[in-house]
């Protein structure tokens, strides 16, 4: 075959699959030790990074853009000009002026929150292992370059089209690409002809699909849009709009808000034309009205509150995939969660070895091989084979690797593995003397259904089989017994024994394996598949990982925060329950419920025993999934942990799918609404409580946004029915709306999250923002504002002009507005109880603009612009009084609310 040199500008299209694998790494000038890091920017500068065109970014003129869109802003303009055209320049120019005003803040609201947003996606972006100048690298799958090594793993997900140099059993689920929900076995040597379909071409691996099993390394044909993706991008483009099921309510209701409000303004209009208002004068009330009664900041408020609260539980290492995750957090009943790793440490520390009926103990500490063995009963004589094997074992079946750096050892790979690693350098089996000693031939790797690892190595002239593993699990494979003087027929006797002391080191929270061995002729070399039998029992380790320092913490908040703990883990009953108890998920009656006592419940039976099993363990990833299906029978709001490629379909299945951002998968990842950054239980507690904190924010803004609506709407309604001259002006009505309610809007919606709210039971999933008390808190305090503005206005008609009585009436109400922003902030709490400090540029925005309506009256170019009247500094101070009264009544409800439910409630229910 010719070679073929690389295209100049863009990627041709080869058929790879057809290539011989040398042809395809000679013409992409690439080999399999990897691309030389001098080679990668001349790459990117040819190929283009390795993405698809969808690719979002920030786009500031759209922003600015949808702050024009709307019906409401152009309605304001045609009045502005209308204005003009009679010639009020000065009404125009303060219209004009407010709606610029408005877009600005909306603007850079907005564009932060995009920013924001941009951010994130750019954190969760997915990774990719290559293999680059001979050393494997974890980079950003858009940095991945034709040429690049991809080295594959189950649980990745493939970052390009690659032709495999090597594979062993991988395999691929190419659903994404092809429709078919089989994964496709993969074979590196494997001969395929030019027009085979896609799903024929098993010697290459595809951009978006997902390796769900064994192993192997490929060489990048084709990135970004030159992959089979790219080729159907255009067709696949996502469905999911990223509107949260919140914005989508929201944005219904406001359309309902709009078209009930503009009904009531044609009803006013109506009525005012009857009463002979002149008709120009009326389309401008009409439209103020209209701009009065729609909450146009709605959407910017919650779009803004749901970015920045993201951005925040970014802080707090909870990343963010779908934002319709924050709204759900808030109402997580339940959470499931692994153990290892996330209620505890991993960081694994072999303390006892179990060996020929003799216990020893291990010291030392973290993973330095500096530390004894020793003897627990110091009478008893040490067997000195049989603690040999059993750290042959513990260092010679195993996948991690320890390393020295800054003086300190570090493990690469599974901790579980480090740490026996550890023990068996401190019985003098280091990892360079047993691959001096006995060569490894074969292994078998662990996965979470076995629940054991097998290796075979040489041993003198023979091989042997080193297994260890989960140790009731293990014994099944086990017909002999390694003893003081050799080894023997096991008895049952023996294994009951065995069974008690595992259940014993189980008991003190330690996590068990166990190891056997077999010696094996020559004949079966390599093939580690079929040694898991016939083993010869050697031991037990017992090692200890401590609880994570916040664990305990955390499941108390959640008990305070009426939130189940589930404990869900691969590791043995017995050690789970302990853990369990130690950090609270469990009381001291509970019990375990193990995987196989899982598989003789039915659906239904299962869900009649969640409620009240707080750990279950020795489970398997198919069992996560039907833990979440009986808590959801229940109604309840599940979150779900994972790290496994199997755990990806009980994390798709649960209510927030969470996944491990150290330990994690990528195909987990993918499948996640969330990723915890630090693995760490913690951090889960911290994103319900900021999911909490979030939803919050946006119901508070919204009903203090609706309740000043309803206090405009109602004051100009009833001067209208009632025959007066009408309080506000169209300028009035816009400042109001726009500036002293749009502005400490925003502020509400970023208000420091309430950590009190995890005291209370989860909101109920489906409750409306609007709810009925809602409903009647936001009509109670329209009256209120209303009612003050309006006997302010009378007395103001009483006893002087027309003018003076609405700057009045307008003080008054801007005044209730400002101040009732501060009492919005909780439901519950008092003011003084929130502080003031806690929002300062929410008392910034209020003393501004109570300063700025005072100086209104005072100055004479600013009244023309508001169309104030001048008054005495006295009068406005009174008027600032008044628009106090709102507040303080409001404040007093809360109290006596409060009083009353303390009074009634016993403490808050909890769950199970
Ligand atoms: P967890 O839910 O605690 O993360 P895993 O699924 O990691 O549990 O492990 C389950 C069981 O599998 C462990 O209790 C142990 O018996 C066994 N096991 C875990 N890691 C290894 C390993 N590296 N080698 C052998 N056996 C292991
Ligand atoms: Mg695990």
């Amino acid at each position: 075959m010719t070679s073929v040199t690389i295209p100049r500008d863009a990627q041709a299209k080869q058929p790879w699959h057809e290539m011989p694998v040398q042809d395809c790494l000679t013409a992409l000038q690439a080999s399999p030790s990897g691309l030389a890091k001098a080679d990668i920017p001349a790459r990117v500068t040819r190929y283009g990074l390795n993405e698809l065109a969808e690719a979002e970014s920030v786009r500031p003129w759209a922003i600015l853009g949808r702050q024009f869109a709307s019906l409401i802003v152009w309605l304001l303009l045609v009045a502005a000009a209308v204005s003009g055209f009679l010639g009020e320049w000065i009404d125009a120019g303060a219209i004009a002026f407010i709606v610029v005003l408005n877009a600005v803040v909306g603007f850079f609201q907005e564009y932060r929150a995009e920013r924001a947003m941009a951010a994130l996606r750019s954190m969760a972006a997915p990774h990719a292992r290559v293999r680059r100048g001979g050393a494997v690298h974890d980079i950003a799958s858009r940095e991945v370059v034709p040429g690049d090594i991809l080295v594959l793993e189950a649980g990745d997900l493939v970052a390009a089209d690659a032709r495999l140099l090597r594979s062993e059993s991988l395999a691929c689920g190419e659903a994404a690409l092809t429709g078919e929900s089989v994964p496709v076995d993969k074979r590196a040597e494997a001969t395929v002809g030019r027009d085979a379909p896609l799903g024929d071409r098993i010697n290459l691996v595809f951009l978006g699909t997902a390796v769900s099993g064994g192993s192997g390394e490929a060489v990048v044909v084709a990135t970004g849009m030159a992959t089979e993706l790219g080729a159907i991008a255009g067709l696949i483009r996502s469905t999911d709009s990223g509107d949260t099921p919140l914005q989508r309510r929201l944005a219904a209701f406001g359309k309902v808000l709009v078209a009930v409000s503009l009904g009531l303004v044609g009803l006013l209009f109506l009525l005012g034309l009857a009463r002979g208002i002149p008709s120009v004068e009326l389309f401008l009330i009409s439209v103020s009205l209209a701009v009065a009664a729609v909450p146009e900041g709605l959407a910017a408020v919650v779009t803004v509150a749901l970015a920045l609260g993201v951005q925040r539980m970014t802080r707090r290492r909870a990343l963010v995939r779908r934002l319709a995750a924050v709204e759900t957090l808030g109402s997580t009943s339940v959470i499931c969660t692994d153990k290892t790793g996330t209620l505890t440490m991993n960081a694994m520390t072999v303390r006892t070895l179990q060996v020929a009926g003799l216990r020893y103990e291990v010291t030392g500490e973290g993973y330095a091989p500096t530390g004894t063995i020793h003897l627990q009963a110091a009478s008893a004589a040490a067997n000195t084979a049989a603690l040999d094997a059993l750290l042959l074992i513990a260092g010679g079946c195993n996948a991690a690797s320890l390393r020295q750096e800054a003086g300190e050892w570090i493990a690469i790979g599974d901790p579980t593995d480090a740490a026996l690693l550890t023990v068996a350098a401190k019985g003098g089996w280091t990892q360079e003397r047993i691959e001096r000693e006995h060569g490894k031939v074969g292994e078998r790797p662990f996965d979470g259904d076995r629940k054991r690892v097998t290796v075979i190595r040489r041993h003198g002239p023979a091989l042997r089989a080193l297994v260890k593993g989960a140790p009731d699990m293990l014994l099944a494979c086990c017909t002999r017994l390694m003893t003081d003087g050799g080894e023997r027929p096991m008895t049952s006797v023996d294994r009951a024994a065995i069974v008690v002391i595992n259940g014993e080191l189980a008991d003190s929270g330690l996590r068990v394996l166990g190891a056997a061995q077999r010696d094996l002729p020559d004949a079966v070399l390599g093939d580690a598949a079929s040694v898991e039998r016939d083993l010869t029992w050697v031991g037990l380790f017992g090692m200890q990982d401590p609880p994570r320092p916040q664990a305990t913490d955390a499941v108390a908040r959640c008990r305070s925060a009426g939130i189940q703990v589930v404990m869900i883990t691969g590791d043995h009953p017995r050690t789970a329950l302990a853990i369990a108890r130690l950090i609270g998920i469990a009381d001291a009656g509970a019990q375990a419920l193990s995987g196989v006592e899982l598989d003789a419940l039915d659906d239904s039976a299962l869900a009649a025993r969640v409620k009240t099993t707080p750990v279950y363990a020795r489970v398997t990833a198919a069992h996560k999934l039907r833990i979440v299906r009986a808590w959801k029978a229940h109604g309840a709001v599940v979150a779900m942990t994972g790290d496994g490629v199997n755990d990806a379909p009980a994390i798709k299945g649960a209510d927030i799918g969470i996944a491990m951002g150290k330990s994690g998968t990528e195909v987990t990842k993918e499948a996640a609404a969330m990723i915890i950054l630090d693995d760490d239980f913690a951090t889960i507690v911290a994103a319900v409580e900021e999911g909490r904190g979030i939803y919050d924010n946006i119901r508070k803004t919204i009903e203090y946004l609706l309740a000043g609506n309803a206090g405009e709407l109602l004051l100009m309604g009833v001067c209208i029915v009632a025959g007066l001259p009408i309080p506000l002006l169209p300028v009035h009505l816009l400042w109001i709306n726009l500036v002293t309610d749009g502005l400490p809007a925003l502020c509400l919606a970023t208000d420091p999250i309430d950590r009190s709210l995890m005291t209370q039971p989860p909101r109920p999933a489906r409750e409306g923002l609007t709810k009925g008390s809602a409903l009647i808190r936001i009509g109670v305090t329209g009256v209120l504002s209303a009612g003050v503005a309006f006997a302010v206005y009378l007395h103001g008609l009483q006893n002087g002009d027309l003018e003076s009585a609405r700057t009045q009436a307008f003080a008054t109400l801007v005044f209730c507005e400002l101040f009732r922003a501060f009492g919005a902030r909780s439901d519950t709490r008092m003011l003084w109880e929130v502080g003031f400090l806690t929002n300062l540029r929410l008392l910034a925005v209020v003393v501004v603009s109570v300063v700025l309506q005072i100086v209104s009256h005072q100055v004479e170019w600013l009244g023309r612009l508001l169309r104030t009247n001048s008054m005495p500094l006295s009068e406005s101070l009174m008027l600032v009084a008044f628009g106090l009264v709102p507040l303080v009544v409001l404040e007093g409800w809360k109290g006596i609310a409060r009083w009353r439910a303390k009074r009634t409630t016993v403490a808050p229910t909890r769950v199970g």
